[in-house]
């Protein structure tokens, strides 16, 4: 049960907008924000007291990028670039069904949820067909786990027979993706304030897409009012590949197909050009920043300060699990903040800046105003951080979260419900939604085994 009001006191408060609380509360009424203040908590009738000495409050983090179903295959191809990676994994992603989804699905956004997110995306791009509702199978698992969850209708129509990087096996047709879209956004997809679960539309890459499906995707989501989101610069293969078979950059050719603008937020953006920056901030266009899946296949990395410094937005991402292990997106703050200072210089990112990214910078990506700071009137999406113990050397308690490896989570609330309590999970029990993640990863091996398909041998690249 959740209780209709919990104030939180004796606690540090980072709200990220409005001044920073040394020692004070949080008060909490029916799912969002009431009040917050230096001092001591007001007598709230009936309230759940919650004591927070020790901790840090600041507002979950938003995940901007991610791909639920690559916890099923972690830690293949672990010398690849991304096309080598890509490659490996394509024919085997084909072999997966709606129980490995949800399982991937239900393990990962548990890890999410113990990092301190409280809000999502998905961006699922396999379709295999006659392999139940894929779609219908991650959103089970984010009610279950109590995330809010923006899952993106992912897409690919560009096989190699046309030019594309993936397999023609793991494709669907224009038409075929355009009804899957239309009817994920008419069954799911709820705009009001508070929304637990908004759906985005999200072509996968220029590299598995074609130009029509782009832009016969952007004015869908425009017709509907839904957000759009794609992989955009996130090596040099595909600025080679968009040279090529586009004639253009990247930018420019997604420019050309509608796709810049304040409802479009890519993922990576790292090879972006000087100009490429400036249309950004200019446009409204935002970035899905996941330095560690970057690092990992060595894709580069993106210029994060110049983006900031230019007003363009930036979100944090953990990405896929397969090309970013087990990554906690709290983590990824200081990731951010390290790649960005070993690049520009010590000024590059502040630790307030990286918190700044990973909470109300993604709910921008997302388009929400009803999350990512602690105002009254948001949503109380929160988590207490433990900056007490061997963080407590640390005077600022901001720097304790961001400067080191993530701190305890004390509590992750999200609308006021409590997810995870003392470093555990409280909506389902942490051991099954481990031994989902473990089973779906077994399951899809052996269904891919099935059809032919190893990742055996592939394991150093
Ligand atoms: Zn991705």
């Amino acid at each position: 049960m959740t209780p209709r009001a919990t104030v939180v006191e004796n606690v540090a408060v980072a709200p990220v907008a409005g001044p920073e609380i040394t020692r004070g509360y949080l008060h909490i009424e029916d799912g969002r924000v009431a009040a917050l203040g230096e001092g001591p908590a007001p007598d709230v009738p009936g309230a759940e007291r919650v004591d927070g000495t020790g901790c840090l409050a600041t507002p979950g983090l938003v995940n901007t990028h991610h791909h639920l179903y690559q916890w099923a295959t972690q830690g293949v191809a672990q010398d690849a670039t991304l096309f080598e990676w890509l490659t490996a994994l394509y024919q085997v992603w084909a072999a997966m069904d709606a129980e490995v989804v949800n399982g991937a699905a239900t393990a990962g956004l548990g890890w999410l949820a113990l990092s301190g997110c409280t809000t999502t995306t998905d961006h699922h791009y396999v379709f295999p067909s006659g392999r139940g509702d894929l779609f219908a199978a991650e959103i089970d698992a984010a009610r279950d786990i109590g995330v809010r969850f923006h899952p993106c209708r992912g897409s690919m129509d560009r096989g190699a027979s046309d030019g594309g990087l993936p397999p023609d096996e793991v494709v669907e047709t224009l038409e075929e993706i355009l009804d899957a879209t239309a009817e994920a956004i008419d069954t799911y997809h709820d705009p009001a304030p508070g929304s637990m679960l908004r759906v985005a539309v999200a072509p996968c890459s220029p590299f598995s897409v074609t130009g029509r499906l782009m832009t016969e995707a952007a004015s869908l989501a425009r017709d509907k009012g839904v957000r759009l989101h794609t992989h955009l610069c996130e090596t040099l293969d595909e600025e080679e590949h968009c040279l090529a078979q586009m004639g253009c950059a990247p930018v420019d050719y997604m420019e050309k197909l509608g796709w810049l603008g304040p409802d479009v937020w890519v993922a990576h953006a790292v090879h972006l050009r000087d100009r490429d920056i400036t249309r950004f901030a200019e446009t409204g266009t935002g970035t899905a920043h996941c330095p560690s899946s970057n690092g990992r296949l060595g894709a580069g990395i993106a210029r994060v300060s110049e983006l900031l410094r230019a007003g363009a937005i930036v979100g944090l991402g953990v990405d896929g699990s397969a090309s970013s292990e087990l990554t906690p997106l709290s983590g990824e703050m200081r990731q951010s903040l390290l790649f960005q200072r070993a690049r520009y210089g010590p000024t590059a990112l502040t630790a307030r800046q990286a918190l700044e990214t990973a909470t109300l910078g993604g709910a921008r990506c997302l388009g929400r105003d009803d999350i990512g700071t602690l105002e009254p009137g948001k949503q109380a999406d929160v988590v207490l951080w433990r900056v007490d113990g061997f963080r407590s050397a640390v005077d600022d308690p901001v720097g304790a979260l961001v400067l080191g490896p993530p701190p305890p989570v004390a509590r992750v609330m999200v609308a006021g419900r409590t997810i995870v309590e003392a470093g555990e999970l409280r909506t389902v029990p942490q051991d099954t939604a481990a031994e989902a993640g473990a089973t779906a990863h077994r399951r899809l091996l052996e269904l891919a085994a099935g059809q032919g398909h190893t990742v055996a041998g592939e394991v150093h690249g």
